[in-house]
């Protein structure tokens, strides 16, 4: 009989891991505990709004290596969409002005010589801090590696903050260089900003499933796994509410489920495993328009906006639909999330004044709030000491999740690494060459 792989959890490690693995004559079964897989990457038919959404935007960069390759394994390149130039217009809304980050192609970064091209009010001493991020000690953090000027303020801090989701004065600046040395670093081509056509489930998700139901890999939603039974250095079943499984002498488990939930389903079998204890938010605000309005400018290129000196940090548009993500979002936990939703459908109509055929109307339209409490693991030095390899004291289990020792944050490639990571842990390859 084949041998079996219980994967414990559907989201984009868990599939990463299944996609890693099936087509090796393996059996892979995922345990989802949801309705659907997807985790925190996931679309959803929401009602109030009356159609479907993402449970948050998601941004990827042409950098995100791991994640193309799975996109390249389940046959789905084609579903993401974005600029074919590194260009991120922006708005300060503090200082108002309107910006297009224009990056060049190459390593050679000519942009930051073009005042039309760069962050307005920089100043070209200012890139220093790029290197003092990428030279950062494990300790230190984005805060004291950061030179003060318009180049940190409009540009270094938003994208650390969305690339940590963690603020700025306790976020890890060494994760930080490593973001800026493969992505920044690298020039423009590695900056290729990119987001699903349609949604996040149709572009990470069900084309994994589908490509797994080829593969013969099963698949299982609503079956939460309540207990992990052990002996002799090894997992030898797993348990649900209703049933328990055997996990045969040659059968593997990859465990990928948030960090809190892996930590209590191992407690007993593996008292010492550390992980990160300590979450960021991120909130999302999807209002619905009346009609969807004909973006302007170097918006209508990337449909896309980074919003600098208010709580909004990204506006996207989707036909009708206007999304803002606010990431490390714990700093607006005592807030309202009613009288949030108000204060940022204002900022909305400023950001995007003048870049739409019409303005938007005074009053916040249908909204949906979405205020993801756990997010993300924070991503500050001590946690990130937290962060556990794939492999662990138990022969036959692997750990895969965004908060493993990725070296990466808490992100889709990040956890797509994860999964990989996983299965190599445990010696299966699969559908992967090489
Ligand atoms: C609002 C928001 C915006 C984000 N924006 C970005 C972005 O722009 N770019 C980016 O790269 N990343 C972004 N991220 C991060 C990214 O979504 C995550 O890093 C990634 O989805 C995590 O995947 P995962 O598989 O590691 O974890 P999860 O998605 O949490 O998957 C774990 C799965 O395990 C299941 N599970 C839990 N317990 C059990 C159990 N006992 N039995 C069986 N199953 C179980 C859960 O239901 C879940 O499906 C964002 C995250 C959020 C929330």
């Amino acid at each position: 009989m084949a041998r079996r792989v219980h994967i414990v959890g559907g989201g984009l490690s868990g599939l990463s891991a299944a996609v890693e693995i099936a087509g090796s004559g393996q059996h892979v079964i995922v345990h989802e505990a949801g309705p659907a897989c997807g985790g925190r990457a996931r679309s959803y038919e929401d009602r109030k709004l009356g159609c479907r959404i993402d449970n948050g935007n998601h941004l990827l960069l042409t950098a995100n290596d791991a994640v193309f390759r799975y996109l390249g394994l389940i046959g789905a390149l084609d579903t993401l969409q974005g600029p074919d130039q590194p260009i991120f217009p922006f708005v300060d809304l503090e200082k108002p002005c309107h910006w297009t980050l224009d990056l060049s192609m190459g390593r050679i970064p000519w942009w930051v010589f073009s005042a039309t091209r760069r962050v307005p009010g920089m100043r070209l001493g200012e890139l220093l801090s790029l290197k003092r991020l990428i030279d950062a000690s494990p300790t230190q953090v984005v805060s004291e590696r950061l030179l003060p000027g318009e180049f940190s303020r409009r540009l270094l801090d938003p994208f650390s903050i969305s690339a940590l989701n963690t603020p700025s004065d306790v976020a890890s600046a060494a994760l930080l260089g490593h973001v800026v040395n493969e992505s920044l670093a690298k020039g423009g081509r590695a900056c290729l900003p990119r987001f699903p056509k349609v949604g996040l489930s149709e572009s990470l998700v069900d084309p994994a499933l589908a490509h797994l139901a080829v593969l013969h890999g099963e698949v299982r939603t609503g079956r939460r796994v309540t207990g992990i039974e052990t002996q002799a250095g090894r997992v030898t079943a797993l348990v649900f509410p209703d049933e328990r499984i055997a996990v045969g002498e040659d059968d593997a488990v990859i465990l990928a489920v948030t960090a809190p939930v892996a930590a209590g389903l191992l407690k007993d079998a593996l008292p010492d495993l550390v992980v990160p204890d300590e979450f960021e938010s991120i909130f999302n605000a999807h209002f619905r328009l009346a009609r969807a309005p004909m973006p302007l400018g170097s918006f209508a290129k990337t449909r896309f906006l980074g919003v600098v000196g208010a709580v909004t940090e990204w506006v996207f548009l989707k036909n009708d639909i206007v999304s803002v993500t606010v990431s490390a979002a714990n700093r607006y936990a005592a807030r309202d999330p009613e009288e949030l939703g108000r204060q940022i459908w204002g900022e909305v109509r400023k950001a995007l004044d003048g870049l739409l055929d019409a303005p938007l109307p005074p009053e916040p339209p249908l909204q949906r709030l979405v205020w993801e409490k756990r997010a993300t693991f924070a991503a500050t030095p001590a946690q990130l000491k937290r962060r556990p390899p794939a492999r662990t004291g138990l022969s036959n289990l692997a750990l895969a999740g965004d908060w493993t020792a990725t070296g990466l944050p808490a992100t889709i490639d990040g956890s797509i690494r994860s999964g990989v990571a996983a299965a190599r842990a445990l010696g299966l390859r699969g559908s992967v060459p090489g």
